[in-house]
């Protein structure tokens, strides 16, 4: 008896040797078989009569060959020219270069043929054509099975050499063999309180569909059937990441107290008011900070809306606590700016901070490293040299990872064994599409900081071409000579022969003869870090009006009086980096301006980003433009985020499912046995999400 999860080989008319050939192509069970869902499906249940046809009409239609030729052209090669008829009339099909199609003699006289394309008027021939249509023999010795007329037909990607129609009998032959031998792994319960079809119903359906099936939905991967597949998808991984955060709560890891003393601690340090969005988050945190378990805890929030803070506050709960912190940063620059903060925001308390760089000299290195060890710092910030081997901590019992985003996982839980199950902080200095942190942090609770710190006059953002520096340059003195800062960025550091650019060193020396009787710095990533810092330093006290520079500036800085950005060649840059850039000016009262420059010549592409840029300043909208342009695997940047591979889902497409199969597992969240049964049944599919590298990545 035929199973789902029997070799396909032993479905009718397979055998082994075509078994050998689908297992090749990564299907190995009827399931997997009946998973490779049709690419498209086409009515033949009416044919239109030949005399009937309409110009620009999708079709179908049945005839008879005619007679087929081949015309040499000179511009189009060999263009194979076959014309049918039905009684009614005649119908041209063209294929240029299609000179190979005759040599299987499909094209013979008296076959039968579906023809399925658009009908285009031939204004050399005064005749309706269809240009290189999709088409199936119907052999007259088959048994007149309605598989490949008279119905909905499914059209399948050829694989491994089977056509689309030998697929059909394959799938008939299996459905028919199966029976109702057909297991559900989704309960009954999940399947009813969401509206989805079951099994059998949808493998029966998603392949033969009965007239009373929406063509269009089919089509569009949006019928009952295929949300049902996309939803076990989901499901299934959602499972998974319920499982790991009962899990997590079931580790033992450092727990902190949070004593009047430990409060005012806290409270020393803030130089404002936090917004009540802070405060939401900090007490999410505090919650996480005094339990048994370990905290794993994405924070998001847009740029500015002051994660800083609260980063900071976690940080003196834990060495009021007895304990070390760590703050791991991207890039040299943010990790010098965390620094200065941190003496900055915690100078009150006397702590010890230090910091690791790759840059250090070897002696100072081992300076901070044997003070890690001996517990001697109580705060060390650094980039990845942080995670080293070398660096032993002798307490360590807060970790805080940001800008998250441009780290790998691994880098993260690296940073976590150094310590006992510590508490861990993961900072997005982007906002992340929901849906992109539902697939990627759905392990991590997440909390966010959904408000601006008061104060904010929003950023206005303009567009502008080189053609109208001028224009531009009056707008930045004007700003200047207010009293305000400014920054400009460009996108390259020197000039390069292929990609013609303004460097940013090229543009400094004309900045400087134009704004000749003002304070000017050049800021690059090849600087010395000291040189670097200093530039900073001068820029935030006031003692540099425009600060030049490459995209160093990106993350982190916080110059209040800045308020205009002028960033060149714009479209060279992605959204995210845009509206970060974007995020070093708008922290003052003072209203600010953003300027985005761009060539003449703009791609579509970049021609949307732009648009998108100068409609909103709220990084949460811009990150789901930036999903909707670049795709979820260019935004999480797929080869280090571990963003699990769908069959059919689709996280632009699917979200609405993706929340739906978010809210059902989390009903599963207590029923420990049952859900691992569950996720055991679900993930024994071939295929689609891998859930056996999520689990090992935690
Ligand atoms: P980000 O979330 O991008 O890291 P920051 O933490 O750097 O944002 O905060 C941006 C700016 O807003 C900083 O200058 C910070 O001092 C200020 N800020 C943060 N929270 C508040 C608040 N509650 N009231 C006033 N200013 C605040
Ligand atoms: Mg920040």
């Amino acid at each position: 008896m035929l199973k789902l999860d029997s070799e396909v080989q032993y479905i009718k008319g397979v055998g082994p040797k075509r078994g050998e050939l689908l297992r090749s192509r990564g299907i190995r069970t009827v399931e997997d078989l009946l998973l490779h869902l049709p690419r498209a499906y086409q009515d033949r249940a009416r044919f239109v009569p030949l005399n009937a046809l309409k110009v620009g009409q999708e079709t179908a239609i049945q005839a008879k060959v005619y007679r087929s030729r081949v015309l040499e052209t000179r511009t189009r090669g060999r263009i194979l020219d076959v014309i049918l008829t039905d009684g009614t009339s005649f119908v041209h099909a063209k294929w240029f270069h299609g000179g190979y199609l005759q040599q299987n003699k499909v094209f013979s006289a008296g076959r039968r043929l579906v023809m399925f394309g658009r009908v285009e008027f031939d204004h050399y021939e005064s005749t309706f054509v269809f240009f290189n249509p999709e088409f199936e023999v119907i052999e007259e010795t088959d048994d007149p099975s309605s598989l490949d007329i008279g119905r909905v037909v499914p059209i399948y990607e050829e694989l491994a050499g089977i056509t689309s129609r030998q697929f059909r009998r394959i799938v008939s032959t299996a459905l028919a063999q199966l029976g109702s031998n057909i297991e559900d792994p989704l309960p009954e319960e999940v399947r009813e309180s969401c509206g989805l079809p079951d099994l059998k119903t949808s493998l029966q359906r998603i392949h033969f569909p009965e007239t009373s099936d929406d063509l269009t939905r089919l089509n569009h991967r949006d019928s009952p059937y295929h949300h049902r597949f996309i939803f076990e998808e989901f499901f299934l991984l959602e499972l998974i990441f319920a499982l790991r955060r009962h899990q997590a709560r079931t580790v033992k890891g450092v727990r902190f107290h949070t004593d009047d003393r430990v409060r005012d601690q806290v409270k020393r340090i803030l130089p404002f008011h936090p917004t009540n969005a802070q405060k939401r988050v900090l007490k999410e945190i505090v919650e996480d900070l005094k339990a048994e378990y370990p905290m794993n805890r994405l924070l998001q929030g847009d740029v500015g809306s002051g994660k800083t803070i609260v980063a900071f506050e976690s940080i003196v709960i834990a060495v009021e606590n007895g304990y070390q912190a760590a703050l791991m940063a991207p890039t040299e620059i943010l990790a010098e700016q965390h620094f200065i903060n941190a003496r900055r925001i915690l100078g009150g308390l006397n702590y010890n901070i230090g910091v690791m760089r790759s840059g250090i000299r070897k002696g100072e290195k081992q300076a901070t490293v044997e003070k890690i060890a001996s517990g001697e710092l109580h705060l060390v910030i650094g980039t990845h040299a942080l995670i080293e081997e070398h660096t032993q901590f002798r307490k360590l019992g807060l970790v805080i990872v940001d800008e998250q985003h441009r780290f790998g996982v691994l880098q993260r839980l690296q940073l976590m064994a150094k310590g006992e199950n510590p508490n861990t902080l993961v900072m997005t200095a982007t906002p992340i599409p929901r849906t992109l942190a539902m697939t990627l942090y759905g392990d991590l609770d997440l909390s966010v900081i959904d408000e601006m710190p008061p104060g904010r006059t929003p950023i206005r953002t303009v567009h502008y071409t080189e053609r109208e520096t001028e224009r531009v340059l009056s707008m930045i003195r004007k700003e200047i000579e207010e009293g305000r800062q400014c920054y400009i960025v460009y996108p390259l550091i020197e000039e390069s022969e292929k990609i013609d650019l303004k460097s940013a060193t090229e543009g400094f020396t004309k900045l400087a003869e134009i704004f000749a009787n003002r304070r000017l710095a050049l800021l690059h990533g090849r600087l010395k870090s000291e040189e670097k810092e200093a530039i900073m330093a001068a820029f935030a006290a006031g003692e540099i009006d425009i600060l030049v520079s490459t995209t160093v500036i990106e993350v982190g800085v916080d110059v209040a009086n800045a308020t205009v950005m002028l960033i060149e060649h714009a479209e060279r840059f992605g959204i995210a980096q845009l509206h970060q850039l974007r995020g070093r000016v708008g922290r003052g009262a003072h209203q600010s301006l953003c300027i985005l420059m761009t060539g003449h010549a703009v791609s579509e592409v970049g021609r949307q980003r732009i648009k998108a840029m100068v409609s909103t300043t709220d990084g949460f909208k811009l990150a789901e433009v930036d999903l909707q342009i670049r795709g979820p695997g260019e935004v999480a940047g797929t080869r280090q985020s571990g963003l699990p591979e769908f069959r059919n889902a689709n996280l632009l497409t699917d979200a609405y499912l993706l929340n739906l199969a978010q809210k059902e597992a989390e009903l599963w969240a207590t029923r420990d046995e049952e859900r691992e049964r569950l996720i055991q049944r679900l993930s024994t599919r071939g295929g689609g999400v891998n859930p056996a590298g999520l689990v090992t990545v935690g």
